[in-house]
């Protein structure tokens, strides 16, 4: 079988560690050229372009902050220079800072809002100009399922989440006379670093709540990337994909 992202170049925020590591990985492997960012793990971050290399694609890591709005710009810039395109846009990196209303800080507040949510605007401010030159784009954001639903003691995390929807969404509206499609993914429990810190009984009851009896991989979201980025979706823009292995259902 062909491969489904052949042709393609994209970049994907985050991808040093987790979610972003595996749609890197699952990129790579359908044939699309992957330019992507981490921050803090360097280390991390050197090794996955060599991994990436080695399957037989174009590849290179920026170390850049996705919530500052001057790097963004800096990065889309140096990607169009290396790659000479870019078609896919995956936003994926984000933080937690999980704590109660009444304990919760203004600065940790204003970090979760700039880094899961500015660092949105900020990537697709900056992608959009070589989309639309082009009249070809995919743009997929990492929001959850917690932006859809909500959640006691992420309040920050869920408002970021829910502001990535409209986002999403107007964009899709903008862009759609322009071949620029722009959709979202909801992940439910993916078993990550980023859950990996949680009491083990506490993630064992949530794999007993999930239809599917599982935390997700993932792989599980990378592969709902693909889809999003590739031409397979080509009448699908503005949607929200839960993959959440029936969480909300
Ligand atoms: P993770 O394991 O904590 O990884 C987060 C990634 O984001 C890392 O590569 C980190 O890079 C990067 N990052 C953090 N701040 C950054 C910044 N300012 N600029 C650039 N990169 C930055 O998280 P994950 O679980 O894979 O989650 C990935 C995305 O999926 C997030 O948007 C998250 O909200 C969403 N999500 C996750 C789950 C879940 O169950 N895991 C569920 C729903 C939604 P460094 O390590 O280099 O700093």
């Amino acid at each position: 079988m062909s491969k489904l992202l052949a042709g393609k170049t994209a970049l994907i925020t985050g991808a040093s560690r987790g979610i972003g590591y595996s749609i890197a990985k699952v990129f790579a492997q359908q044939g699309a050229d992957v330019a992507f960012t981490y921050l803090s793990s360097v280390e991390k971050g050197q090794a996955l372009e060599a991994e990436l290399l080695a399957l037989g694609v174009k590849a290179k890591g920026y170390k850049s902050d996705a919530s500052n709005y001057n790097e963004a710009e800096k990065l889309v810039a140096d990607v169009v220079a290396d790659f000479g395109t870019l078609h896919i846009l995956v936003n994926n990196a984000g933080i937690t800072k999980d704590n109660l209303l009444m304990r919760i800080t203004e600065e940790s507040w204003d970090e979760v809002i700039r880094v899961n949510l500015k660092s949105v605007f900020n990537l697709t401010k900056a992608a959009q100009r070589t989309m639309l030159k082009q009249r070809l784009g995919s743009i997929i954001n990492l929001s959850s399922v917690v932006g859809v639903k909500g959640n006691a003691g992420q309040s920050n995390y869920a408002a970021s989440k829910a502001g990535i929807i409209g986002f999403t969404k107007s964009i899709a509206l903008e862009l759609g006379s322009r071949n620029i499609r722009c959709n979202a993914i909801a992940p439910g429990f993916i078993e990550t670093e980023m859950t990996g810190a949680l009491d083990p009984k506490t993630v064992e009851q949530w794999r007993e709540q999930i239809p599917l009896k599982r935390g997700g991989t993932g792989e599980d979201v990378a592969n709902a990337c693909v889809f999003l980025g590739s031409e397979m979706s080509a009448y699908v823009t503005g949607q929200v994909i839960n993959v959440d292995g029936g969480m909300l259902t």
